[in-house]
């Protein structure tokens, strides 16, 4: 495809761009001009370029990497893509939280409701499953009637009533990372940090925020296993939504293990809603302490941004309280109920929880539960039938796997290690079979893993680019 460019940059705006020479540039190691990004980004939103060119230029680009210029204009392209969300009438301000992705990792449904019933307001755009990891999307859709795809109008009408609303990437908003999301979850080409970077920023910053909390995942489950990965991908990011104009601050946080309990659809809502209503599993290994306490410091900080606390503590004060005298419960039924769910299915959560099959996988071993392959348990869940084979196949709101014991936790062998619920019997087999291969066991317990590992402010990530050779 040919297009005449009509922007700013290298080659001269009025020369003619190509697809194929784009390709082969970045093929062979180029670093492409700001008006060539410009191009792929909106070629991708309107759908000019083929699929098969797009999926060669983001395989050309993980294997050959983003120089820091290219990741500022591939992310403020994307977010130019499409239209941009301009609140006018809600006289507070906007504060979001998005992860990098992991495993069970479901904090949205806890802070979006904690910020908004502290008086923040929640324009939350979140995804679907990528890779081995599960889709917010997704598990808001087993709530029956709950619109993720609403018009910008709708959008902020939720937030002014309920304070927060959770949606997805549409036509309107961020187009270029519809298009580029599910492209490189069929092509292998997720985990590389430009590409991250600018999918999660250009539909943070067309939501218009004031403030913006990024959870970066760190472990054998995050897109960035390595620390030194995951603290660059966290300074990237921030430096690129701060010098957008968006405060921002990165989290960089734990995933050896799968957050909380549960991993799958509406289990994980189940395990949010009994928090939300005020369970406080102790601290042990064998909880999901470590989902309330992330989601409590994550709102925290949210809070903070939002300016109703002068610190992240002050604000994890006031989102305990809101967690313990039912505010935030009220809210995201709120806004579960703004967007066309049904609530009901909440009164009786395990009833509406009806899986094809179920199996309960016992310990196969004695000993500590060491280290968990926590990628390889995203991808058991989504052979339960939690996640999508193909883009744009339903996935089962029932299916899923809770776990009863986690890392460092004493199991015997025999006693339950697992529920695994799937779609049929046959597809119970398959993510047994992982769980068996991605756990190791040992004698003594393992170290504990910091929830957070450390904390990117605009000053600390600056400097940590500096320091770094890429
Ligand atoms: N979340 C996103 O929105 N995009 C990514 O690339 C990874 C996580």
């Amino acid at each position: 495809m040919t297009l005449t460019g009509s922007m700013q940059g290298n080659p001269p705006a009025a020369a003619p761009l190509h697809m194929i020479d784009i390709l082969r540039k970045k093929r062979d190691g180029s670093a492409l001009h700001e008006r060539e990004i410009q191009f792929v980004a909106r070629g991708a939103a309107s759908g000019v370029i083929p699929d098969d060119q797009l999926a060669a230029w983001l395989m050309a680009t993980w294997i050959r990497g983003l120089s820091l210029d290219e990741t500022r204009a591939l992310t403020l392209a994307m977010r130019d893509s499409g239209a941009r969300f301009a609140p006018r009438n809600l006289g507070k301000r906007t504060v979001d939280k998005h992860s990098t992705g992991g495993v069970g990792d479901k904090t949205s449904f806890l802070v979006a409701p904690l910020a908004a019933a502290c008086g923040v307001a929640v324009p939350m755009i979140s995804g679907r499953a990528l890779g081995h990891t599960g889709g917010t999307l997704d598990k808001l859709e087993s709530i029956p009637g709950y619109r993720t795809a609403l018009s910008l109008d709708e959008f902020e009408a939720v937030i002014a009533r309920c304070g927060a609303s959770i949606i997805g990437q549409t036509g309107e908003l961020a187009p270029a990372d519809r298009k580029l999301y599910a492209l490189r979850d069929r092509t292998g080409t997720v985990e590389n940090p430009g590409l991250i970077c600018a999918s999660i920023l250009s539909k943070k910053l067309a939501a218009g925020l004031d403030g913006l909390v990024l959870d970066v995942k760190t472990g054998s489950g995050a897109f960035m296993r390595r620390n030194e990965d995951a603290e660059f991908l966290a300074s990237l990011m921030v430096v690129t939504a701060e010098s957008a104009g968006a405060r921002t601050v990165a989290l960089l946080t734990d995933m050896s293990q799968p957050l909380g309990r549960a991993a799958g659809n509406w289990i994980e809502l189940m395990e949010c809603v009994e928090l939300l209503r005020g369970a406080r599993p102790a601290s042990s290994p064998e909880t999901n302490a470590d989902l309330r306490e992330l989601s409590l410091i994550l709102a925290g900080w949210m809070i903070h941004l939002g300016g109703r606390a002068g610190t992240p503590e002050a604000g994890y004060t006031l989102a305990e309280a809101a967690l313990t005298d039912g505010a935030a419960l009220a809210a995201f039924f709120r806004m579960v109920d703004a967007q066309g769910g049904d609530i009901s299915v909440f009164d009786d959560m395990k009833a509406y929880h009806q899986p094809g099959a179920t199996l309960e996988l016992a310990a196969w071993e004695s000993g500590y539960v060491a280290e968990m392959d926590t990628t390889a348990l995203g991808w058991a869940v989504q052979r339960t039938g939690a996640g999508r084979e193909k883009a744009g196949e339903p996935v089962d709101p029932h299916a899923g796997i809770l776990f009863h014991a986690r890392r460092g936790a004493r199991v015997e062998r025999g006693q339950p290690f697992a529920t695994i619920y799937a779609t049929n019997q046959e597809m119970l087999a398959e993510p047994a079979a992982i769980l068996k291969e991605a756990i190791r066991f040992s004698k003594t317990p393992p170290d504990p893993a910091p929830l957070v590992r450390s904390v990117f402010t605009r000053d600390v990530a600056e400097k940590h680019l500096k320091g770094t050779d890429r």
